[in-house]
């Protein structure tokens, strides 16, 4: 059975990179019939806040990357983990350990000042004929794992293929601090021993803390998962993406007007391709996602070419669900603006959406139907002119005794247009201006149908 998992730490939003790696471990899970497991890992108690978990939990939903056990939260499998530990001590592969951080500071110094790696230097580990230290007064201990002395640590990395890694490089790690928390290097075996996960995609940033995490199912006899680790994504400078360098949480994008799909495909396609396909369904990810084709090098992070992919998705997408989006928006831009989404929302949706790459953008369009505009000087000046002014005034009169339709607005401009000479450009371009603030629009009769008829013409005489 292929059993998933993501396992994200709640300090702070789901960044792109873990839902990139989410997204990589649900498709995974979805292809092979398996399950995907959500893990919140919050051993981090100074760090970890609700907030973030709610964040988390929104996020997944969002993109519909839906989990079959879960959440499961670390902080409440305290005893299991305190079980292992006890068992691991017992079995002579776990000890306590008192040096202290001022202690550890001057031992790490002196191998500084000698040019030697600054590794722990075993002072409490236990070995038959040594003596350790007298166990010093008021001083809480850690618990480090023995980690062996020497040997190779090998794995075929998902993504990166085969990856060795020295003993001689990685020392005991601690496994439980002084307050009895577990370590993330701990508990993320355990959890992963006991949720009987098979496939671990996690960022490259893990990559060495892998071998101390083998060693530890070696010496607590468990199973090992494979292990494929996704290469970081890279901001437009070509450094990692980070909270301070443009890296948004996946709600922002909600936000800023993206469509979940666009997202999933964008980020699937990040790092991971099949064929020249730039284009999927949430159905081809999952039936083409078999854990090959990831890439080993970073990917960039291209806003281009996601405003590209929302933008077919937008075309694609129904107008009632895009009108909904759009109540949203508008809500979210002018809080003074309550749109019901009465019945013309639909029509704007289907008429601009075409030239839209966010809801965003569409919702822009949508609030010159509802709340005033106010035309650019330089556009009025070019536009509005005093040759024209009469035209627009004997279209008002024809609007305002039409039936408010696109073909009886259409013959409405054409009869102006047949007494007045006027080319086409020369009226729509004002109308625009004057009734949408932009002289670039859809055509003039679809866009006036859909303003309330009194609202266009008062436009239409505004100086
Ligand atoms: N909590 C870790 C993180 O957010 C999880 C790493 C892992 O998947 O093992 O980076």
């Amino acid at each position: 059975m292929i059993r998933t998992r993501i396992a994200p730490s709640p300090t702070g939003f789901l960044h792109l990179g873990t839902a990139r790696t989410a997204l990589y471990s649900w498709a995974y899970a979805r292809h092979y019939g398996g399950q995907f497991v959500l893990r919140i890992e919050d051993t981090d108690v100074a760090r970890s806040t609700q907030d973030s978990v709610d964040q988390i939990l929104a996020s997944m939903r969002w993109l519909g990357l839906d989990y079959d056990e879960g959440p499961i939260y670390q902080m409440q499998r305290l005893d299991r983990y305190k079980e292992v530990v006890d068992r691991l001590i017992a079995g002579g592969k776990a000890y306590h350990c008192y040096s202290t951080p001022e202690e550890l500071e001057a031992t790490r110094e002196a191998k500084r000042a000698k040019g030697e790696k600054t590794l722990y230097d075993g002072r409490w580990r236990p070995a038959s004929g040594k003596t350790l230290p007298a166990v010093p007064q008021g001083v809480l201990p850690v618990v480090r794992f023995c980690n062996p002395l020497d040997g190779d640590v090998t794995w075929n990395d998902l993504v990166k293929g085969p990856i060795t890694i020295s003993n001689r490089e990685i020392d005991d790690l601690i496994i439980v601090r002084t307050d009895g928390i577990p370590t993330y290097n701990f508990a993320v075996v355990v959890d992963d021993w006991d949720m009987q996960i098979s496939h671990v995609f996690r960022g490259d940033e893990h990559i060495n803390n892998t071998p101390w995490q083998i060693n530890m199912f070696h010496a607590l006899g468990a199973p090992l998962p494979q292990f494929g680790h996704c290469p970081v994504i890279l901001g437009d400078d070509g450094q990692k993406l980070s909270k301070r360098r443009g890296a948004v949480s996946v709600t922002a994008y909600e936000d800023g007007g993206y469509l979940p799909e666009a997202m999933l495909n964008y980020l699937a396609r990040l790092g991971w391709s099949h064929g020249d396909e730039e284009l999927f369904t949430r159905e081809q990810l999952v039936s083409w996602f078999d854990g090959s084709h990831l890439n080993k090098s970073p990917a960039q992070w291209d806003p281009a070419k996601l405003l590209w992919v929302n933008a077919h998705y937008i075309k694609q997408a129904d107008n009632a669900r895009l009108a909904q989006l759009v109540v949203g928006q508008l809500a979210r831009q002018t809080t003074s603006l309550v749109v019901a989404a009465d019945s013309r929302l639909e029509a704007i949706c289907a008429l601009f959406k075409d030239r839209c790459d966010t809801t965003v953008a569409l919702a822009g369009w949508a609030g010159k139907f509802y709340q005033d505009v106010v035309p650019d000087a330089e556009e009025m000046t070019q536009h509005v002119t005093e040759a024209v002014r009469p035209a627009l005034q004997m279209l008002a009169e024809k609007l305002g005794a039409c039936i408010w339709d696109k073909p009886s607005i259409a013959a409405a401009i054409k009869e102006v247009l047949t007494a007045t000479g006027l080319k086409m450009p020369q009226l729509a371009m004002p109308v625009r201006v004057l009734v949408l603030g932009t002289p670039q629009t859809p055509s003039l009769d679809s866009v006036l149908a859909l303003f309330d008829r009194q609202t266009a013409i008062a436009r239409l005489g505004r100086t």
